[in-house]
Formats: structure tokens, C-alpha cells, sequence
């Protein structure tokens, strides 16, 4: 049977990578799945990294190599689609969070033939009230863009060895995993699962955090607020020539005001707006920026495969 290649960001998640490394290998033994688990370390501050060093030091199957410093969790999924060696690959959270009791299904259907299985979640877990508004207008608007459902859709995610080709060829380095795998196309097929509450550790994110990840990601992936901000001006002009055109009438019928209200109001609203849309056309230059140096995605620190080689020539 061909090999399926486990992709694990982690980050910080020293308390997770045991349980999880035993977990699958449970569940994929039983199934009867040759596999490797790739732990992708990004840039963790604890142990991470000598956890699973320990383990692949005992299993070949495992892999793990630490990034010189936390690139974030999209170029950790990317680097692990890298350097995977299987025919196909399944992406998922090393927190658990993602039940490894899916595998078996999705491997099943890629091997009927679907390119891409998706995760998709059947509800969102625990999440507060307010994570769950923003989650709602973030993923509303990345589902009229990409003109699909996209709410439930998460990072847990089965490809095919061509799919994982066809994204790490991409030369863009903000990228939005979630989204791309809809981009590329090929034949997909979804199942469903239950998001696990988290044992161990805590969640990576904080507030900002996903505030930032949510306007990168919507950044990266369309131009619609560069659009908005053409189509509030428009709609700005068209007020502009009406006003105008009443305060000119007024002008010359003598009954021009001595109140200052609408001007201070009209100086407010476009000053605002203005500094919203150049902060807006900002973000995008800065996006263009970063793309232009064409730095590294990420940077590999260490790597528990060129470890064991180096080792292994010290000893002959
Ligand atoms: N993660 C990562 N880099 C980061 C943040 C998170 O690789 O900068 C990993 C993390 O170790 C975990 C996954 O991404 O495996 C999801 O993170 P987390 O569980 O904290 O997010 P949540 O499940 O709360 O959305
Ligand atoms: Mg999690």
C-alpha cells in the first residue's frame, strides 16, 4: 500500500507530541497504513523539538525538524508538504484536536480516487461568543470570494502527492492552506468530523493573533477591499455632487447658512475615510513588499534525519 506522509505543525506542544505520535500509530497500524509522521517544530521555545527527537530516534517513521524561529503555522504545513515522501499526506494539528480516527476514511477515499479529502467540522468545538462572531464575518466573506462554503472548512486536510506538488510550486509565500486547496481544483470529496476539546497545553492563539491572521489570509487571497474602497469613493462623489449642488443653490438664493455642522461632519466622514482606504491600499503595498524580497518561507534549524545521518558517519 503507498505511503501516507502526517503532517504536524506544532508549536510549544512538548506535552502533545508523545500522546499524539502513539495515537497514530494505533489508529494506522490498525488500519494497516504504511506511514511517517513529520512533526514540523515552529520555532518552539520549549522541548518540542527534543521530544521528537526521542521518538524518531526509536521509530524511523518519524521525522521532525525545528525552524530557526515561529514562522507560523501556515509555512510549517508548507514545509512539511515539502519534505513529506508519500504518495498522499494528511495535515493535522498535533494537539488532537483533529481525531486521528478520520485517517483511515480519508485514505480510503483517495485510494476510490479524490485528489483532496477535506475535514470538515460537524460543529466548532468550544469557542467563546465573540471568537465565534468574528469566525462568522471571516468566514462569510472568504466564502463569497471563493464562491463556495467555506465555514466549516479547517486545516485537517488529506492530498494527493499531485496537489501537494501543485502548492508547494506556488512562489507567493503569504499563503492561506485552507482556501488554496478549493484553488487548486482536482476531485475532492469531504468527511466530517468532531473538533476534540484540547487536553493538553494551551491554544496558540490570542486575540490579535487571529485578528491578523484573518486580514492576511483575506489579503492574500482577494482584492475585493481595494474594490470597496473604489466603491465608497464613488458613492462619496455622487453624495459630493448633490451637496454641492444644494449649497450652490442655496448660495445664490441668499439662504447660505452660518453653521458650521456640515462642514465639520463632511471633514470627519472623508478624512476618515481616506486615512481607511490608504491604510487599506497600505496593507496590499506592504503585501507586494513582502512578496518582491522573495525571502525563504521558513528556515530549518535542525532535522532529526540529517541528525541520525551525521551521527551515523561519525561512528563508522
Ligand atoms: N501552530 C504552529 N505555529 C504557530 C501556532 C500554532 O505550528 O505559530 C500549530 C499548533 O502547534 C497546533 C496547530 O498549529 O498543532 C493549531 O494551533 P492551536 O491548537 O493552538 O490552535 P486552535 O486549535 O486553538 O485553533
Ligand atoms: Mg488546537
Amino acid at each position: 500500500m503507498a505511503l501516507l506522509s502526517i503532517i504536524l505543525p506544532s508549536y510549544n506542544e512538548e506535552a502533545n507530541i508523545a500522546n499524539t505520535a502513539a495515537r497514530l500509530k494505533e489508529v494506522l497500524e490498525g488500519a494497516d497504513i504504511p506511514y511517517e509522521l513529520l512533526f514540523v517544530s515552529d520555532g518552539s521555545r520549549d522541548n518540542t523539538y527534543e521530544e521528537i527527537q526521542k521518538l524518531s530516534v526509536e521509530d524511523h517513521r518519524i521525522r521532525g525538524i525545528q525552524f530557526s524561529r515561529n514562522f507560523g503555522k501556515e509555512a510549517a504545513i508548507f514545509a512539511g508538504l515539502q519534505l513529506a515522501k508519500g504518495s498522499c499526506c494528511v495535515v493535522m494539528d498535533c494537539d488532537l484536536q483533529h481525531p486521528p480516527e478520520v485517517i483511515p476514511e480519508m485514505y480510503r477515499l483517495w485510494r476510490q480516487g479524490y485528489d483532496i479529502v477535506e475535514g470538515v467540522k460537524s460543529d466548532r468545538g468550544q469557542e467563546s461568543g465573540l471568537h465565534r462572531f468574528f469566525a462568522n464575518v471571516f468566514y462569510g466573506l472568504m466564502s463569497r470570494v471563493m464562491k463556495m462554503d467555506m465555514r466549516d472548512t479547517s486545516d485537517f486536510k488529506l492530498l494527493d502527492r499531485r496537489v501537494m506538488e501543485v502548492l508547494t510550486e506556488l512562489t507567493e509565500r503569504n499563503t492561506f492552506f485552507r482556501a488554496l486547496t478549493f484553488w487548486a481544483g482536482f476531485s475532492s470529496i469531504t468527511v466530517s468530523y468532531e473538533v476534540q476539546k484540547r487536553t493538553l497545553g494551551e491554544s496558540k492563539w490570542s486575540f490579535m493573533g487571529l485578528i491578523r491572521y484573518a486580514v492576511s489570509n483575506t489579503t492574500s487571497f482577494t482584492t475585493a477591499p481595494l474594490q470597496m474602497v473604489t466603491v465608497t469613493g464613488m458613492v462619496f462623489i455622487l453624495a459630493s455632487v448633490i451637496l454641492g449642488a444644494q449649497t450652490l443653490f442655496n448660495y445664490f438664493t441668499h439662504n447660505a447658512v452660518e453653521g458650521f455642522t456640515t462642514v465639520i461632519l463632511l471633514i470627519l466622514i472623508v478624512g476618515g475615510l481616506l486615512m481607511l482606504s490608504m491604510g487599506v491600499i497600505g496593507h496590499y503595498i506592504a503585501r507586494i513588499y513582502e512578496e518582491v524580497k522573495g525571502r525563504p518561507r521558513y528556515i530549518i534549524a535542525k532535522d532529526t534525519l540529517k541528525e541520525e545521518q551525521l551521527h551515523e558517519k561519525k561512528t563508522e
